[in-house]
């Protein structure tokens, strides 16, 4: 059985020129500040016993530099770590020996540290690589001209990222189809600069957010009960094969506002209702979104990142995004344009198609403002296509890689 040696390269390998293992363990990396480079050796059970039982120091030294140590050696791999960053890149030249790699990363290496692997975009074997990273639970993905450890790449890369920890693996054919929608949204960016989603409701959505016009009542302080608007966060859960992204109700954000109003959660895609007692009290047959949801989803949409809000109603759910152009320049948007979008978008016509063509054509600086399509609960495991805006190269659809990308 092979077993993972981690060696510290800087002060063991680097100063004493050890020649013969250096000869094995061609390409070394560059070194970088603030970081340092282990060399993990993929050797024998037995020479791994071996080499413990000798002294520290110049004896073990010796046996690694040996011949008979040298010729058992059967791959090896790099490990750049920066202690400040917590992150950690792993270079292997043989992949198959990732799984030996990653064991000894979390023997040696502290666990609130981020692994990153990486594989060239124009990579011929990137699907064996992807399969292979995602079965080791390397989940979170982004496509980079920068390594974590700070320098450039002479062109993009795709890395994958774990914690060095013992961790909870996910869907395997998700994760895969998470990273092959990455890597084909980066050539739609290069199109026409935009990312492009499709989403669908899961069952389970369907069946909460159908339900939640008819639900949400608390008691008030004057003892009587009323029904108030109830929101809360979608996440992504799995991900199809034709990259379909199946949207889930994230029951832990859920929050009740008031009668007429609730605050919009954090998360790029979030709800929320338009309970069925305002119908009465306000005399509608619809409940289409308020001036109001626009400037709430406007409002996410430049702080939380929003790619999506669902208003739900009794007659269906409406999907609030951005239109293509302002998809593509999120960054020119500014608060000051709330108050044309509450005159804007406070429409009164007769019925959904009628109140869809008008709020469609709501334009800002001559391009569409908000993409608004409504999908009645026969129609509700409906394909949604929404545009939305990317981050550098990535199209991300998850809120922590997103996160975790920005402070990178
Ligand atoms: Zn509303």
């Amino acid at each position: 059985m092979d077993v993972g040696l981690l060696i510290d390269f800087e002060h063991i390998i680097k100063p004493r020129k050890l020649i013969r293992l250096q000869n094995k363990i061609f390409p070394i990396p560059d070194g970088y500040a603030n970081s340092v480079r282990g060399l993990i050796l993929i050797i024998p059970k037995n020479d791994y016993t071996t080499l413990k039982q000798l002294k520290n120091g110049d004896d073990r030294v010796q046996y690694i530099n040996s011949q008979e140590f040298i010729d058992n050696i059967s791959g090896h791999a790099y490990v750049l770590y920066n202690k400040h960053k917590l992150v950690c890149e792993l270079i292997c030249a043989e992949c198959s020996l990732l799984p030996i790699v990653v064991q000894s990363t979390l023997m040696s290496i502290p666990n609130d540290v981020t692994l990153f692997v990486s594989t060239k975009l124009h990579d011929p074997n990137i699907d064996k690589s992807i399969q292979q990273y995602v079965k080791l639970d390397f989940n979170e993905v982004y496509i980079s001209e920068k390594s974590p450890i700070g320098y450039t790449v002479k062109e993009p890369r795709l890395y994958m990222t774990r914690k060095n920890d013992v961790i909870e693996s996910s869907n395997v054919d998700t994760s895969i189809n998470n990273t092959k929608y990455i890597v084909k949204q980066l050539k739609s960016l290069q199109n026409d600069n935009s990312c492009k989603l499709r989403v669908k409701l899961s069952e389970k959505a369907i069946n909460y957010l159908q339900s939640v016009s008819m639900i949400g009542s608390t008691m008030n302080r004057d003892g009587a009960i009323t029904q108030k608007e109830i929101a809360g966060r979608l996440v992504v859960g799995n991900i199809g094969d034709d990259l379909t992204h199946y949207l889930d109700v994230d029951r832990s954000s859920i929050v009740h506002g008031n009668e007429e109003e609730v605050q919009i959660i954090d998360g790029l895609y979030n709800f929320h209702s338009h309970p069925v007692e305002a119908y009465d009290r306000h005399n509608k047959k619809y409940g289409w979104p308020s001036s109001q949801d626009y400037i709430g989803f406007f409002g996410a949409s430049i702080s939380y990142d929003t790619i999506l809000h669902i208003v739900s109603s009794i007659e269906g759910f409406y999907v609030i995004s951005l239109g293509s152009f302002w998809a593509k320049n999120k960054n020119i948007l500014k608060t000051k344009n709330i108050k044309f979008i509450l005159e804007e978008c406070n429409i009164d016509v007769e019925t959904p198609t009628l109140y869809l063509k008008e709020v469609n054509k709501v334009s800002m600086d001559g391009h569409q403002l908000f993409n608004v399509q409504f999908f009645s609960w026969n129609d509700a495991d409906s394909l949604v296509a929404v545009n939305y805006t990317n981050n550098d190269l990535n199209c991300f659809t998850n809120k922590e890689t997103l996160s975790k990308y920005k402070v990178l």
